[in-house]
């Protein structure tokens, strides 16, 4: 499920999507439908969390009850104030500011008060003109009610980023794909626009650092495959990720950035988005396999399978070429859809080698530990694994389903092992191509 999916429409306005374009004093008063007045203050915010990219930075509220929000966006100096009603400061509010990455492009400080007994206002300090926009999904899984602040550029750079934003905002099953396609077309803009712009989009590594995304696979309401005693692939793979995060973390010059950090359920398509936001070098995701024949066992390793990822590219150009039918006499559908095709195809061929190359190393150090379900690299084509400019390997570590192998996936020692393999395999791999010059970028 993409998390475009879960937007709450609203009411206002023929747009889909709420997009607030203000300037001075103007006040926008955005209310979810149905809103009972309550005379209860609310219990507060659950989570705040912040996710920098680079096309636009996301402040995201969780909290267990609706909430009335106000904004305005104000000039000299720019900043953007919003008023959330019926709230009381919390610990999750008081630390947003300490959150807020010192590069953001587009916020310099945030401020957090109680501005009034039953108010907080956040008060964003810009470092230039934005677009907001915000929405707010409604609760799935895990999660609750969240609020999505998102701060966008004022101006979009060209036509193509504009119809590209408009894809990202449509639902998406491929958001691997258009975030790539963003990027490269950010990149372009770039380029075309200003040669003296130097400063690094945030989020992204330094030259010397390469980012390692573990995707522990399923979480909170999803417990993946539970095996014959009752563990639960979720459990076990967010341990023998927290571990390998912990062995690449004492590596100078690697970052481990884990795609889900605790129990909680993150949608396929988020995972991928959240690894290339976080400027990713690698991606691995790691699972626990379950049959229906007891007896199967050991551990496997997939990449990308080609024919997934040309169906996958066929799909995206088909749905862009009807979508550059809105850009309103602007002709970018031939150029784009060709060098866009081409740049899809080498990008993933690129991507499905390199996989296949750390899936072959990880193999290796798995097969000295246990047994190998195959003894080759599998294909398929995961969703996680569809991102086109980053080589991800989804790793079965072994069957939960075979008793004997989830007594093994139960034990703190194995695990270790399993973590071990793993960041042997990334060590190997990261060696090899360091020293051939293709990679860490
Ligand atoms: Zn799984």
């Amino acid at each position: 499920m993409s998390e475009s999916g879960l937007r709450q429409s609203t009411p206002a306005g023929s747009h889909r999507r709420r997009q607030v374009l203000l300037k001075g004093l103007a006040l926008i008063t955005l209310q979810a439908t149905g809103w009972p007045p309550s005379k209860a203050l609310a219990a507060g915010v659950l989570g705040a969390r912040v996710w920098p990219s680079q096309a636009y930075t996301r402040v995201t509220l969780e909290l267990e009850q609706r909430l009335v929000v106000q904004h305005q966006l104000l000039d000299s100096p720019l900043r953007l104030v919003i008023d959330l009603q019926d709230l009381q400061i919390d610990p999750a509010l008081r630390q947003l500011p300490s959150i807020i990455p010192a590069d953001d492009p587009w916020i310099a400080q945030l401020r957090v008060g109680q501005f009034q007994p039953r108010t907080v206002r956040l008060v964003f300090d810009l470092r230039q003109a934005v677009r907001v926009e915000i929405f707010e999904s409604l609760p799935v899984g895990p999660y609750q009610r969240r609020w999505m602040i998102d701060l966008h550029p004022e101006r979009e750079p060209d036509a193509l980023q504009a119809l590209l934003n408009r894809r990202l905002a449509a639902k998406s099953d491929e958001p691997g794909l258009e975030q790539l396609i963003e990027d490269l077309a950010r990149r372009d803009a770039e380029r075309k626009s200003s040669s003296t712009r130097t400063h690094r989009p945030p989020g992204s590594s330094t030259s010397s650092e390469s980012i390692i995304a573990i995707d522990a696979g399923h979480g909170g309401e999803d417990p993946g495959a539970v095996g014959p005693t009752g563990l639960k692939e979720k459990d076990v793979v967010l341990d023998v990720s927290r571990k390998l995060a912990e062995r690449l973390a004492g590596d100078p010059g690697l970052r481990p950035a884990l795609i889900r950090e605790s129990d909680y359920f993150v949608p396929l398509g988020q995972r991928v988005r959240k690894a290339r936001a976080l400027k990713a070098d690698l991606m691995i995701s790691v699972h626990a396999d379950a049959f229906t024949e007891a007896r199967a066992r050991g551990a496997s390793a997939f990449v990308l399978s080609e024919g997934a990822a040309s169906s996958a590219s066929a799909r995206y150009l088909a749905q862009k070429e009807n979508a550059a039918d809105e850009l309103g006499g602007v002709d970018l559908r031939r150029r784009d859809k060709d060098a866009t095709r081409i740049l899809l195809e080498l990008s993933t061929r690129t991507q499905i080698r390199e996989s296949s190359e750390l899936a072959n190393l990880l193999l290796g150090e798995l097969g000295r530990i246990g047994k190998l379900h195959k003894p080759k690299v599998e294909r398929a084509g995961f969703a996680v694994l569809r991102a086109p400019d980053l080589p991800s390997v989804l790793v079965e570590t072994a069957f939960i389903s075979n008793p004997e192998e989830e007594q093994r996936l139960a034990d703190v020692n194995y695990r270790d092992q399993l973590a071990d393999a793993l960041h042997n395999g990334i060590k190997q791999y990261l060696v090899a191509n360091a020293t051939n010059g293709a990679r860490p970028r």
